[in-house]
């Protein structure tokens, strides 16, 4: 197993210009860089950094993303997990995956450890999905704690966490020295949206007539997930029908079938203009 989780310390190339909208986020999620890059400004004064911090949001608003420019521009190592890995688990693999997890990104620190979907792992005791013991995710939500305690606060090595449904978290998970600070990223308003275009056209040879703002207006409670999925889509179209260049109405189909796939997994969630 340690060989399978070395394979997930990974150079994250991500930077913050690949992130379009979430302002707010971003001057959070900018002040971690610096924790990481510029430990001393804070520990000299006595400070305290902080060792956990929670990503909560929709699907597809960019946690995944802001963990990966942390670590991007920090040029820190990246090893991540999943909690929906740890669901079909067997007894004491996710407490010794967690473990195993700490001990690497200790020897490699300054070093992020990107949780996703903790809530799996971090659901409130006693409400634990069918298919898994109450047991072995509670040891593995355990070790996560007693790792969590474990190693001070000034060791170079911050936690990310991220979930939609911080509603649902242990409030264990939640004390002073654990996840105690939280960011939260939204579904993106119309112009951020337009923002997220931007970013996704990049690599596209796309035609003159191509109206972002349009496009931006036809996506209400669309995530930044589903635009570049639109835009990603829109190419393939074009190149389906042999086009050397991607036209508005290549995008439009797009977008039209990315609706069909919103609407078939019911997940259209009303907009915030
Ligand atoms: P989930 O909760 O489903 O895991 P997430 O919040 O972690 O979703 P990401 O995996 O970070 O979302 O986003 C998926 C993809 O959507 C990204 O790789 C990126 O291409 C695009 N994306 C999401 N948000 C943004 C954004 N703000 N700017 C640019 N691209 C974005």
């Amino acid at each position: 197993s340690t060989a399978k989780l070395m394979d997930k310390d990974k150079k994250s190339t991500v930077t913050f210009d690949d992130i379009a909208g979430l302002k707010e986020a971003k001057i959070e999620i900018k002040e971690i860089v610096d924790f990481l890059k510029n430990p001393e400004t804070y520990t000299k004064l006595g400070a305290k950094i902080p060792k956990g911090v929670m990503l909560v949001g929709p699907p597809g608003t960019g946690k995944t993303l802001m963990a990966k420019a942390v670590a991007g521009e920090a040029k820190v190592p990246f090893f991540s997990l999943s909690g929906s890995e740890f669901v079909e688990m067997f007894v004491g693999v996710g407490a010794s995956r967690v473990r195993d997890l700490f001990k690497q990104a200790k020897e490699k620190a300054p070093s992020i450890i990107f949780i996703d979907e903790i809530d799996a792992i971090g659901r409130s005791r006693g409400k634990a999905n069918a298919f898994q013991t109450n047991d072995e995710r509670e040891n593995t939500l355990n070790q996560l704690l007693t790792e969590l305690d474990g190693f001070g606060t000034n060791t170079g090595v911050i936690v990310l966490a991220a979930t939609n449904r911080a509603d649902i978290l242990d409030k264990a998970l939640l004390r002073p020295g654990r996840f105690d600070r939280h960011i939260y990223l939204e579904l993106p308003n119309k112009q951020e949206r337009k923002e997220i275009f931007d970013v996704h056209l990049r690599p596209i040879k796309k035609a003159e007539d191509v109206d972002i703002e349009l496009l931006a207006s036809l996506s209400p409670g669309f995530s930044g997930a589903d635009i570049a999925n639109i835009c990603n889509e829109a190419a393939l179209i074009a190149a389906r029908k042999k086009k050397e260049i991607v036209e508005q109405d290549d995008f439009m189909e797009a977008r039209d079938r990315v609706v069909g796939g919103l609407e078939r997994k019911s997940k259209i969630i009303s907009p915030k203009e």
